[in-house]
């Protein structure tokens, strides 16, 4: 089995991956590590989940510190020469974290500026300079255009998440930040999907780059434990409660698909005296920190998220996603169950579908290549004669995921998500089904005392 010191890494470089528990190099790190430690561009089809952070970190770490220009210790000023752009706040800080962690015994140092939270700090680590940037798009602009930030010494440029950036209508700013980099750099391009907006963007942005894919997890590994919960659309915060209470869960990650929606059953679980906290585009910063390090640290029973805020958690051996609402797209439902059972370790995913949500159901099911099983609760069995509602699209209530900029410079608006209804989902006027799926299969149950929603 190959090893990190088989990969063309320096010692000290190996020593803190080594220390922080990883030994092998997963599929996506033994092939990406070797191909930029070369120098050439990259286009890897890779999810949130199989490693691919430190794929990139790893090499950028090494490169950057074996290079002429490498600092000779971390306190002197230098300018920028790795920047990294995420899609998400989240992802921005956990990426940042990983340079942080694998670089400790080398001489680099890093910084990551998002918007959200003030500028005058990000200025400040930008004047004092740092080798390694993550930032969100939006911020950087900001930075650009107060004249605070330099990019002319940048020499590898990673776009992570293109494919979300994308979605996120963050390509005006992606073709700015290209405009204003050096044109002599190493181009890294990490995609989960590859629509034909990436490839367009990967023809542009790369100059024959090495390729590698790495299997969707759900396709190959099958740790990922996945069960459907057919339930009435009112009965879903009762099962889930039901669930959390009968089945002694501590750790769970909840998707719902609007910020109300997450704000809404939070305020039911604490009522039922379930410890939860919510995590969206309306939330502070601050909010957001706070209820993923206490979600992290396991004083936080019930994270609440919608999709956009979720991008890039990172929690190892986290043990229960649970899909409160389908999502529009279905390949958020393949991002949203890769939270659990990451690098090996087993998890848990379950769906509350509601009779509104059997054609996301088996759009999903279309895309994963598989049925999921269904189970129905013992005290929760949905009305068979339930009619269907149409949907709610966050686009059409206005609940953009504040990923993008305004507000305070990138915080606030998230509004080009708003005006691009998801691909392949339900219009609303969509002729809704008026009886429950026949496939919902009546398992016999295997618990009681369902609280029947009461
Ligand atoms: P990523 O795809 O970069 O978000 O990483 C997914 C998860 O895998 C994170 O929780 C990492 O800490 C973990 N991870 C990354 N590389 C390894 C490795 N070689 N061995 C074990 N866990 C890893």
């Amino acid at each position: 089995m190959t090893k990190f010191s088989e990969l063309g890494l320096s010692e000290c470089i190996v020593r803190a991956v080594t220390e922080h528990g990883y030994t092998i190099p997963t599929p996506i790190q033994q092939q990406a590590i070797p191909a930029v430690i070369k120098g050439g561009d990259l286009l890897a089809g890779a999810q949130t989940g199989t490693g691919k952070t430190a794929g990139f970190t790893l090499p950028i770490l090494e490169r950057l510190s074996k290079s002429p220009n490498a600092p000779k210790n971390k306190t002197d000023r230098r300018p920028i020469r790795t920047l990294v752009l995420t899609p998400t706040r989240e992802l921005a800080a956990q990426i940042e974290e990983s340079v942080r962690t694998y670089g400790k015994y080398t001489n680099l140092n890093s910084g990551v500026i998002f918007g959200g939270v003030g500028i005058n700090p990000q200025i400040k680590l930008l004047k004092n300079g740092v080798d390694i940037l993550v930032a969100t798009p939006g911020r950087l602009l900001d930075h650009k255009q107060q004249g605070t930030i330099d990019l002319s010494h940048v020499e590898i440029l990673v776009l992570d998440e293109a494919d979300r950036m994308l979605d996120m209508g963050f390509i005006h700013d992606i073709k700015k930040v290209l405009a204003i980099l050096p044109a002599k750099r190493q181009n890294l391009l990490f995609s989960a999907t590859f629509s034909e907006e990436i490839k367009t963007l990967a023809e542009r942005l790369l100059n024959n780059p090495a390729m590698i894919e790495v299997a969707r997890r759900n396709s190959t590994v099958e740790i990922i434990s996945q069960k459907v919960h057919p339930v009435d659309r009112d009965k879903k915060h009762p099962l889930l409660a039901h669930l959390i209470k009968t089945e002694g869960w501590n750790q769970v990650l909840v998707f719902t698909r609007t910020k109300h929606g997450a704000n809404k059953l939070v305020e039911q679980l604490i009522k039922d005296g379930i410890n939860s906290m919510a995590i969206h585009g309306n939330k502070s910063q601050s909010a957001r920190t706070k209820a993923l390090a206490e979600f992290k640290d396991g004083s936080l029973t019930v994270l609440v998220a919608t999709d956009i805020a979720a991008r890039g958690i990172d929690i190892d051996q986290l043990p229960h996603v649970v899909n409160f609402d389908l999502p529009n797209v279905p390949e958020d439902y393949v991002h949203r169950i890769g939270r659990t059972g990451r690098a090996g370790a087993t998890g848990e995913a379950v769906s509350l579908v509601c009779v509104d949500e059997f054609k996301l159901l088996a759009d999903i099911e279309k895309l994963i290549k598989r049925q999921l099983p269904q189970e129905i609760i013992d005290g929760f069995i949905p009305d068979p004669h339930a009619k269907a509602q149409p949907i709610q699209l966050r686009s059409f209530q206005g609940q953009g995921q504040g990923q993008g900029r305004g507000g305070n410079g990138g915080g606030g608006g998230g509004g080009n998500r708003q005006s691009r209804p998801a691909q392949g989902a339900p219009r609303e006027g969509n002729a809704p089904r008026t009886s429950i799926k026949p496939a919902v299969k009546q398992s016999t149950p295997r618990r009681s005392g369902g609280r029947g929603g009461a």
